[in-house]
């Protein structure tokens, strides 16, 4: 189920993690533990999934944001919290399409609040986790290219400030690698000219992008350490894959202050 665990009592009350694909409900190509693709799992299966995992992390509740690309944080508080009902299990359908309290729109979140865990879904993106556990703030972000490049991380980054964060530590969690993240000459020619980290050529020789290394990048000049950790979605199979398989299941990467 988890990837990679960091117990909070460990790192000064934050915990991060990061999942897998396996120890979940859900079935075919969302095997097992899909966290997004709403419109394609049944209700249940995300349900169980969700209730799995937050009793793997011994968090009270798992907040979720409809990610679209773009490099809006959403502040998690108390009263947000109310308003959406402790984060708990069923809040994953908030994103169907008819939904009656649909999921806020956004690609980062900030919180200072203990017990709920941020959750940022992926099958290829980078999943940011970031915190200062001293300041007691944390922060989660989606950088997809999309949003990386559209300056995700120094949104999150100042917003984690502003809340009073100052040492802050980022995670990046398993996301498709440079060797394999192949794009269409002209677009990785304009990348690699404003994000020169980005630099890349596929195992079979085609440009590509190393968004890991451009987040690192990024990262560092923000001031913020930074660790990327392995393996790559599309060459592990226990991890999902956009580009490996259009069907996939959301991984999940994930922070929280310990309640
Ligand atoms: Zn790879």
């Amino acid at each position: 189920m988890l990837r990679v665990r960091i117990d909070p009592d460990a790192n000064r009350g934050v915990g991060v993690a990061f999942t897998d694909r396996r120890g979940g409900s859900s079935q075919g190509t969302l095997s097992e533990l899909n966290l997004g693709r709403v419109e394609l799992d049944r209700p249940e299966h995300l349900v169980a999934n969700v209730a799995a995992l937050r009793h793997e992390l011994g968090v009270e509740g798992i907040a979720l944001v409809h990610q679209v690309h773009g490099v809006r944080v959403l502040e998690v508080d108390q009263e947000l919290a109310t308003a959406s009902g402790g984060f708990g299990d069923r809040t994953i359908l908030d994103e169907a399409p008819d939904a009656e309290h649909p999921m806020p729109a956004a690609d980062a979140m900030v919180s200072r609040l203990p017990g709920v865990a941020l959750a940022i879904r992926v099958a290829d993106c980078l999943p940011v986790m970031l915190a200062d556990p001293a300041a007691g703030v944390i922060g989660a972000a989606h950088a997809g290219r999309a949003g990386l490049l559209g300056g995700v991380l120094p949104a999150v980054v100042a917003r984690m400030r502003a809340a009073g964060a100052a040492d802050i530590l980022a995670w990046i969690g398993p996301h498709i690698c440079g060797s394999c993240y192949e794009v269409p000459q002209a677009m990785a020619e304009e990348v690699w000219a404003s994000h020169p980290a980005t630099r890349a050529t596929t195992s079979w020789g085609t440009p590509s992008l190393d968004l890991g290394a451009a987040a690192l990048d990024q990262l560092a000049g923000l001031g913020v350490t930074a660790v990327g950790l392995d393996p790559c979605t599309r060459e592990n199979p226990d991890l999902f894959s956009h580009r490996r398989d259009p069907g996939s299941g959301r991984l999940a990467g994930l922070v929280w202050i310990k309640g």
